[in-house]
């Protein structure tokens, strides 16, 4: 993905590229990992020195609902952190509790759902994450003790 890519990728979703919508994509597209709304606030205040915390948040999650972000509680603690999405497919994540580190997980408990459990409801949407301990952090363990 590159930024003429997510450029293309917005409009078609009939999204502006906002000057902030820019300066975000690109230091993810240059940062190319996870990242909290708290460090990229601190990155773009360089550029941007008058670039408050809630517009940061506002337009990661904006475009996490677009599709063009994941969007993850990382320590499970309400504080989200945001990737370009690694995938096209529709999926979830899988997440260290020890390092941190997030894979993107090829399942959905929305397909598991008959129509009977959601009677009457439309456009569901789905947050499903998944914790444990990757094997790095495993054999850390191990060898420490
Ligand atoms: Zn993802
Ligand atoms: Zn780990
Ligand atoms: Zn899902």
């Amino acid at each position: 993905m590159n930024f003429s890519d997510l450029q293309e990728e917005l409009a078609r979703k009939g999204y502006k590229m906002t000057k902030r919508r820019q300066a975000i994509l690109e230091y993810l597209l240059e940062e190319s990992g996870w990242v909290t709304v708290g460090m990229l606030h601190e990155k773009l205040l360089q550029d941007y020195p008058g670039m408050d915390f809630s517009t940061v948040y506002r337009n990661l999650d904006t475009l996490a609902a677009m599709g063009i972000l994941c969007r993850v509680d990382q320590n499970d603690n309400g504080v989200f952190a945001y990737c370009l999405r690694e995938t096209n497919q529709h999926h979830h994540h899988l997440v260290c509790r020890s390092c941190g580190k997030i894979s993107p997980l090829h399942f959905c408990p929305l397909e598991q759902l008959s129509k009977s459990q959601t009677d009457g409801y439309s456009d569901l949407q789905c947050r499903f994450e998944v914790y444990g301990y990757c094997n790095d952090c495993q054999l850390s363990k191990a060898n420490n003790k």
